[in-house]
């Protein structure tokens, strides 16, 4: 054999048409541990496990004989100590002085079938690490509708919190504060527009006597009595508040000084004909309906001093500051 072709780097075999190795070469001797003498005119099937027995039949010699070559024969031969080892094929018929020979090639494929499961290793921890990323991701978007949750939940106790701060504990009506607050919209929109508004003040005629005669708890009774007559005897437009102890405000929006007059009048005259726990109760009140020259504090001070001569004026009655000149 050609020095060169005994020890090229792949492995070179002929085979007579019987399957008898004529000629094998160094190098694959060296890669199957095997001398010369122990393959020369041995059955190529003593290199074959039983699988690969049959892939020889049912493949190899059929396709050798129908088109003269075999191409990419992925196959497995025993190396003498009985380790197999996977191979790549190609052979090809020869004929010579009417002599058939098959020539084969072999290049070994350990490496690439170690790297191809090294990549197939790669691709799965990739895969694993893909996965975690998901889930990872998912948890991520979790926490996100939690925190999401809970803040909207902080922005409803923060509303309520609002609203609580607003609100009269005993009456449930509006406070003081909300009051102040509402009163500079007020005023916001009456610069804006020039459509004047009207205040009302009113006080429980002689409340102590009430407390005084049927006790505090009673006395609580009739302030949310009122503050209900109250809620149910203005529009939706208007603002109901406690100001503090028996005294009540009304904002009237947009209501000029003869209808709030009517208003506060009536609201006087159902106060007076409720039935009371306490036989008859009534209220005194103070009306002013804003000017241009008022800031809030002159506006709530006219209502004041209106309230302060239906007192004077014998009590249960309606005084708008605007009579008083
Ligand atoms: P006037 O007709 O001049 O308004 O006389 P008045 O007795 O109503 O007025 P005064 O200011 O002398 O008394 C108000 C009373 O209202 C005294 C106070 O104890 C009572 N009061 C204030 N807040 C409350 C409350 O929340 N509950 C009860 N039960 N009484 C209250
Ligand atoms: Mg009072
Ligand atoms: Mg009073």
């Amino acid at each position: 054999m050609d020095k060169r072709l005994n020890n090229a780097p792949c492995g070179f075999l002929s085979i007579t048409h019987e399957g008898l190795i004529s000629e094998i070469n160094q190098t694959l001797l060296d890669w199957l541990g095997y001398g010369q003498e122990e393959l020369l005119q041995k059955h190529l099937e003593i290199l074959l496990s039983t699988p690969n027995k049959m892939i020889f039949h049912s493949y190899f010699y059929p396709t050798i004989n129908l088109e003269g070559q075999v191409e990419e024969l992925f196959i497995h031969l025993k190396q003498k100590d009985g380790m197999s080892v996977p191979f790549l094929m190609n052979a090809r018929l020869y004929t010579e002085d009417r002599v058939e020979r098959i020539d084969c090639i072999l290049v070994k494929m350990k490496k690439r079938i170690d790297y191809e499961q090294e990549l197939r290793s790669a691709k799965k921890l990739l895969e694993a690490a893909y996965q975690e990323k998901d889930r990872a991701l998912a948890n991520l978007e979790q926490i996100h509708v939690e925190i999401e949750q809970q803040q909207a939940k902080l922005l409803e106790m923060n509303a309520a919190l609002v609203e609580l701060s607003m609100t009269d504990k005993l009456t449930g009506l509006k406070n003081r504060r909300f009051f102040q607050e509402k009163l500079e919209q007020h005023f916001n929109y009456f610069h804006e527009t020039a459509k004047p508004f009207s205040l009302c003040i009113l006080d429980i005629d002689h409340f102590k006597k009430v407390n005084d005669t049927y006790g505090h708890q009673v006395g609580d009774d009739v302030l949310v009595q009122l503050a209900q007559l109250l809620q149910q005897q203005v529009r939706t437009e208007d603002t109901v508040a406690r100001y503090g102890g028996e005294e009540f405000i009304i904002i009237l929006p947009t209501t000029e000084k003869t209808v709030a007059k009517e208003i506060g009048e009536q609201i006087r005259h159902t106060v007076e004909q409720d039935d009371w726990p306490t036989g008859c109760i009534t209220i005194s009140m103070g009306i002013a309906t804003v000017t241009s020259e008022d800031t809030d504090t002159t506006f709530i001070k006219k209502a004041d001093e209106a309230l302060y001569v239906s007192k004077a004026h014998g009590r249960n009655q309606v005084t708008h500051f605007h009579e008083m000149k």
